[in-house]
């Protein structure tokens, strides 16, 4: 964009100059003279015009333009907030924009009360948009609980429909919460306070639900974020061709990190610095994929991945932007076969997720340290992390039944925890927040 932004200071300062000259020129009074000021009208009308047309175009894409900087802080707010929550195998984006919230996707039923939950923790009473990508369950089933508990202004969905009983509940609810239901078509802007949603995708004939995601591309001052739904590589080549401006900080992984999404011709046109995705531990997908993965890191892109780190979230005050943890470098893909059933569902807590974890746990030890410099973590020795993967795939939490925060055994709060107050629990981390338990800031179960 860079080069329609130079025309039009050119188009604009050539009018300035035919302008200035034709004032001296109107002074005249011989005919051929005063038909050259038409002339000269005509064509400073015509470049004021062409001024104008290349300032509407430009000017909201040149601000939107650039590369925030990324930064190291511990500071956990901001004007601008993504977090990727920890749904599973599923995706659910919650972004903050000066107070005003809009939610993409919610996750699948396992993980409904713990959006919820999570909306009510973080005071989100009201959700200016809510999204849904596409209606795979994994997607919206979430935003059925979201629906039946929070304000919505605006729905932004896909316009097709299914015959599975989770799109009927959706509709159902979506129908009763009163928002306004809105099909975005590409091309569309939507403004959530000062952040900028432009719909990069919706194309709902596409042949496959994935494919009809609704794809947005987010920008906060000079910082911007990427998300394709579950959308695959002919979609992600449609988008290419048909927006100019993919350039993005952040990129959220398209359908989890599946083979078949983060093409290198749509990475290249997005540059991001860092990508997050959002999939489950051991889910039976294999999600994410060592094609993705090799793709994404060879992008030069840095990783967050919600089965290894959970929550995530991305601050931004427009020029800058940091994290709530340092990015992983564990590069282990998960360990189904993509194409498989999802019934053929892989227990988070069996055998394969703990080897899948074992195998990782030497690389996770490092952003582990990294994370302490940050202040995330109190100790980052090999034992720990190693300790706390382990407690992550069998799901052993310490609850303190007094504060209602849970934590891994290896957490130091643990250490300075009184006895009675202690309690060792297999529960899954959505089971314990569902009963009215928090995670601990510290160690992040
Ligand atoms: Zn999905
Ligand atoms: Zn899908």
């Amino acid at each position: 964009m860079k080069e329609s932004h130079t025309t039009h200071k050119a188009a604009c300062r050539f009018s300035e100059v035919r302008g200035a000259s034709s004032e001296t020129k109107s002074g005249g009074s011989a005919a051929p003279k005063h038909f050259t000021w038409k002339v000269t009208r005509i064509i400073s009308a015509f470049l004021t015009t062409l001024c104008l047309l290349f300032a509407t175009l430009a000017t909201p894409i040149a601000a939107e333009a650039g590369t925030a900087q990324a930064i190291q802080s511990t500071q956990a707010e901001a004007p601008f907030e993504l977090t990727m929550l920890n749904v599973g195998q599923g995706l659910s984006l919650l972004i903050k924009a000066d107070g005003k919230y809009m939610i993409y996707d919610g996750g699948g039923r396992s993980s409904s009360s713990y959006v919820v939950s999570y909306l009510k923790q973080h005071g989100v009473t009201e959700l200016t948009y809510l999204t849904a990508s596409h209606y795979d369950e994994d997607h919206i089933a979430g935003l059925v609980g979201v629906l039946n508990t929070t304000k919505v202004d605006t729905v932004l969905c896909p316009d097709y429909t299914t015959d599975t009983k989770i799109y009927q509940s959706f509709l159902t609810k979506e129908q009763a919460s009163g928002a306004q239901i809105i099909h975005p078509r590409a091309g569309d802007t939507y403004a959530l306070a000062n952040a900028s949603i432009s719909v990069l995708s919706a194309d709902n004939s596409a042949e496959t639900d994935n494919d009809r995601s609704i794809a947005l591309r987010i920008a906060y001052g000079s910082f911007s974020v990427i998300m394709t739904g579950d959308a695959a590589e002919e979609e992600e080549a449609k988008i290419l061709r048909t927006n100019s401006n993919l350039d993005s900080d952040l990129y959220i992984a398209g359908h989890h990190g599946s083979q078949y999404s983060s093409s290198t011709a749509f990475l290249n046109a997005v540059t991001p610095a860092y990508t997050f995705i959002s999939c489950g531990a051991g889910n039976s997908y294999g999600h994410p994929t060592k094609d993705a993965l090799d793709r994404i890191i060879a992008s030069g892109s840095q990783l967050y991945r919600s089965d290894v780190q959970g929550e995530v979230t991305v601050y931004s005050d427009g020029t800058s932007y940091w994290f709530s943890q340092a990015p992983t470098k564990n590069l282990t893909p998960g360990t189904g076969s993509e194409g498989s059933s999802a019934g053929a569902g892989i227990d988070a807590t069996s055998g394969t997720a703990v080897g899948s974890n074992a195998t990782g746990s030497g690389t996770v030890t490092s952003a582990y340290s990294t994370a302490a410099g940050l202040g995330i973590a109190a100790a980052g020795d090999a034992g720990t992390s190693a300790s706390q993967n382990a407690s992550r795939a069998a799901g052993t939490y310490i609850l303190n039944t007094r504060s209602k925060k849970f934590h891994y055994p290896s957490c130091d709060s643990v250490k300075k925890m009184s006895e009675k107050n202690k309690q060792v629990s297999t529960k899954s981390r959505d089971q314990l927040i569902l009963e009215g338990y928090d995670p601990c800031q510290n160690c992040n179960p």
